[in-house]
């Protein structure tokens, strides 16, 4: 069986505390030795000067292949293409290319008179720069803007053939979710490697309300393993040893590649990576 890459995902800070926790998260998940980080970009595009920040910061002092997260919310394409020409001049080719979601106000996404109308025209503009390995979002539940159940395999097949290189796919709870996607994609003809994302669960009740709100409820089972263990205070012993078994399924199942979504702590996602035993022996030395 092949080695299994692994990649994470962080925020950039808003704060001064925000900030030493980011650091103290790419200090402990670095030695584990990612293909790639990712830098998320604020819902409407808020945290723009601070993700290009943290990107080449992390890029420079800890020389981590780095790929910027970009949408097409709230800016004219020249304004967003600028963004990009930015991270090309400090060496950052690597792109997670969005729609993004609306602003806080909004209920749907409304493109910017001179903005981007979709994620494949941005995709497009990226790739036609010849500067950029594009990567994109995939949705192995269905995403609350999809016409129907064929509407997300279809649309990341539009991105792909727009320029993309590759797809990260929004968390999920079982493997099975992401085997049936996979299968989906592949009968559409998506030859592109998706990218599981992975999620530890660090705060049961703020996932399951996310997940409510994406249309993507967690199974019962969930429900139930959470409740008990939230009782008896081993919250965190469940969520090592469902993420565990959820990455050993998409290991056997043939997966090749694991995106963590750290959510800027790091030892939940760096627990998870022990246990799968994917850790360099440098780092198992460290810790012996
Ligand atoms: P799209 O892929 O364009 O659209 C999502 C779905 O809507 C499609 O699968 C399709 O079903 C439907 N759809 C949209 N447009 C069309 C169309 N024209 N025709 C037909 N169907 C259409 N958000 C942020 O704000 N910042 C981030 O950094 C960020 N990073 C993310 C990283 C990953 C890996 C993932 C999975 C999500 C991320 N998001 C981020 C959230 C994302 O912005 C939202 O999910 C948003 O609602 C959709 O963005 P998208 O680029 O995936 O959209």
């Amino acid at each position: 069986m092949p080695a299994t890459r692994i990649s994470f995902e962080f925020f950039p800070p808003k704060s001064l505390n925000a900030s030493f926790r980011l650091w103290e998260t790419v200090r402990t998940l670095a030695p584990l030795g990612p293909e790639f980080v990712s830098v998320t970009y604020g819902a409407g595009g808020n945290t723009r000067k601070l993700t290009h920040e943290a990107v080449t910061t992390i890029q420079k002092n800890y020389g981590l292949n780095v790929t910027a997260h970009l949408t097409c919310v709230d800016a004219t394409r020249a304004q967003t293409l600028a963004i990009a020409q930015n991270y090309a001049r400090a060496g950052v080719r690597d792109i997670v290319a969005l729609r993004g979601d609306p602003p806080v106000g909004q209920s749907a996404f409304q493109p910017h008179p001179q903005g981007f109308a979709n994620v494949c025209e941005l995709i497009q503009a990226l790739a036609s720069t010849g500067k950029f390995n594009i990567r994109v979002a995939a949705y192995p539940d269905r995403h609350p803007d999809a016409a129907d159940e064929h509407a997300d395999v279809d649309w990341l097949k539009r991105k792909i053939d727009a320029g993309a290189t590759s797809a990260i796919t929004q968390f999920f709870f079982e493997a099975e979710t992401f085997f049936r996607f996979r299968d989906r994609c592949q009968k559409a003809g998506i030859d592109a490697p998706i990218i599981p994302g992975i999620l530890p669960i660090e705060n049961w009740t703020g996932v399951k309300a996310f997940a409510q709100r994406c249309g993507a409820p967690p199974p019962v089972w969930l429900y139930q393993a959470f409740t008990v263990a939230n009782r008896d205070d081993r919250h965190d012993l469940l969520a090592i040893s469902v993420c565990t078994e959820l990455c050993s399924d998409l290991i056997e199942g043939g997966v090749e590649d694991l995106h963590f979504y750290t959510l800027n702590k790091p030892s939940l996602t760096r627990e998870v990576i022990h246990a799968l035993g994917l850790a360099p022996d440098a780092v198992l030395e460290k810790v012996a």
